[in-house]
Order: structure tokens, then sequence, then C-alpha cells
């Protein structure tokens, strides 16, 4: 049975929205013809998803063939009995879908402006996600990163000139996610949220009412912390715990973030020998240490560890989380025809 989502709701969407299996193995929310057009097909709309043949029982979303049964984080052989789910079945099935996208992914190192042309590729994934159903919010890092650069200032650590990087790379931020999604003649909307709007009840009510209003229009809300603002101390610091927030926020069934690395290693992964983690059933403290040793290197600011304290926020709110990386183009086709990641599992009620 599926568990009750963020704000305490039955998933509806998630029974009502199940992933489809495809012939050759794949499941979910794109047209089979999406492979053969090389990521840039046919995305199943609405209509075909509602009427579509092989809709399959919110039981079966559970199981399916795992990605890797090997690399399952508890080392138990039960997945043979209860197969792991894929990141497939689980955009498949999302009504609606926190992504992230790290400042490493958003930013070209070269010259520390935007990758305009993979943010193409993303806007058009998150397109084809809307089209199968799901509702999308994106939090997006990179405000402070790009103020640099357009300012030429040299980093630093300095409250002020953060915040007035912040407030220059903000403007360019949303401009670059505005072109992006202008090709599909979607509107884009700036959401600066703080520490306080996520934990004050009557800052969180007014946050989900505008929310509530931009979904309703169609628009993607792109979500950054409001760092022109935030001091030192009422700072959430990074965008993975603030997806958690907007996770909770919005009522969110799946949380995915997207990131330079495919997911959680039983080490750092830059390590000889390190495993993959491909499905995580329960956040306990093997999984809390294997991500304590990563942290984050280039521009961003989360690590590894930033992503399991999110994943465990939201899974507490019934929320699913997948680590995923972002680095080619369409990420999230690529996800959804079975590139590596890591699943987290909701806790138990
Ligand atoms: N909010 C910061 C920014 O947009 C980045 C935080 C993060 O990288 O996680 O620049």
């Amino acid at each position: 049975m599926h568990k009750r989502s963020a704000r305490g709701r039955p998933d509806a969407g998630l029974d009502a929205a199940c992933g489809t299996q495809a012939g050759d193995g794949r499941t979910g929310i794109f047209h089979p013809d999406c492979a053969r057009a090389g990521h840039r097909g046919r995305p199943l709309d609405r209509e075909s998803l509602a009427g579509w043949p092989h809709r399959r029982s919110p039981a079966d979303c559970e199981t399916g063939a795992p990605a890797d049964p090997s690399s399952r984080a508890d080392g138990t052989r039960e997945h043979l009995k209860n197969p792991e789910p894929t990141a497939a079945q689980w955009l498949g099935s999302a009504a609606r879908i926190v992504v992230k996208i790290g400042s490493s992914l958003l930013i070209d190192p070269a010259n520390r402006t935007p990758r305009a042309g993979w943010l193409a590729g993303l806007a058009r994934d998150l397109v084809d996600l809307r089209e199968a159903g799901a509702t999308v919010i994106v939090v997006s890092s990179g405000a402070v990163a790009l103020g640099w650069q357009r300012l030429g200032m040299p980093r630093s650590t300095q409250l002020d000139r953060r915040q007035a990087a912040a407030a220059i790379g903000q403007s360019l931020l949303m401009n670059a996610w505005a072109a992006a999604f202008a090709e599909h003649d979607v509107a884009v909307a700036q959401l600066l949220l703080t520490l306080q709007d996520s934990e004050s009840r009557e800052r969180s009510a007014n946050a989900q009412a505008t929310l509530a209003v931009l979904l309703e229009a169609g628009a993607v809300p792109v979500v950054n912390e409001n760092d022109s603002v935030a001091t030192e101390e009422l700072k959430l610091g990074d965008n993975d715990r603030l997806s958690a927030r907007v996770a909770e926020l919005a009522g969110a069934d799946l949380l995915l973030l997207l990131s330079d690395v495919d997911g959680l290693y039983d080490r750092d992964p830059r390590e000889a020998g390190a495993r993959h983690v491909g499905y995580v059933s329960s956040i306990d403290e093997d999984i809390v240490a294997m991500a304590g040793g990563t942290q984050a290197h280039g521009v961003g600011t989360g690590g590894m560890a930033t992503k399991i304290a999110a994943a465990r926020h939201a899974g507490a709110l019934g929320c699913r989380t997948i680590i995923a990386s972002g680095r080619e183009d369409h990420p999230i086709h690529r996800l959804a025809e079975g590139a590596r990641a890591t699943l987290f599992a909701p806790a138990d009620p």
C-alpha cells in the first residue's frame, strides 16, 4: 500500500497514475517512440496515459525488475521475492515531482555561465513529465556562482558579498530558466524562500497558496533560497535541504535530486572499489555513514550527506527520493530508460 504523502493527504496521485510497462521492460512516463527518436520523441500525453491499456496496479508499481539486484544496501536476498522498484516506475507514478538542480550541473565551469544547451534538454524532459500528467517544481541553485562571474569578483565567504552576488546572479539564473522554457511556451515563476518561510506555519501556508496558484496556472515554479536576505545563522545553506522543505510544502510524492554523481556509494566514489547502492529501503546509520565522507566539490555546496538528510526528511513525509546524475543531456529521459541512480523508499508510517 502506498504511504501517505506530505501534508497527510492520501496519495491519490500515486494510485491514479501508476506506471506502464513497455514491451522492452522499460516502464513509465515516456512513449516508447522516445527512445528511437534519441530522447526527443513524442511524449506520452495526458490522454494517452489515462487510456493506457496496460496500466498496472499500485501494488505492481512497488515491484518489477531491479536495475541492479546485487546492489541492495542491506545485502539481503529479500529482493528476489520482492523485486526493487525502478526509477521509471517512480517517475511514471508520481503526481507531483520536485526536481533539484545543483550549481555544478547548471553552470559551465569553463566560463561560469549557464549551460544553455543542457538546460534546454532538461526543460524538454520536464515538459514531457508534465504532459504525462505530473506537476513539476524546480529547485535551482546557481545564483551566487553566476553573481560572482557577472561582478567579476573572486568568490568570498563574506556575507554581504555573497548576498550581493546572489542578488545579481538570481536574475541571471531566472533568465536562463525562462529562456529554456520559452520554446515550450511555459512560464517560469521565481519563488525565493528562507528557512523561516518553511518553519513558520503562517509563512509556509502563504508559500503553499502561492505554489498552488502557480501550478494551477501551468507555470513552473523555480525555487531558490533567498540568499540576499538570509543570514548565516538563519540559512538552510544548501538546496538539498531546501528541496526537501519544498517537497513538504508542495505535498510532493517524488523528490529528484540531480547531481554530479549517480547516487550513493558505500564509500567515497573516487576511492577504488566503491560500490554503488541502487536501492535504500530505510535510511539507517549505515547509510548515513556511507554518505558521511563525501563532500561537494566544484561550485556546489551540498555533498552526499545533505542529500541523504533531504531523502530522510522527504521520506518521513511519505515522499520518495531519487539521487541521479544530471551530467548528460536529457537526464530525466535517461533515468526513465534505466540510468544508474539511488532510490530511497519513504519511511514506514
Ligand atoms: N542557493 C545558492 C545559490 O543559488 C546555492 C545553494 C546550493 O548550492 O545548494 O547560489
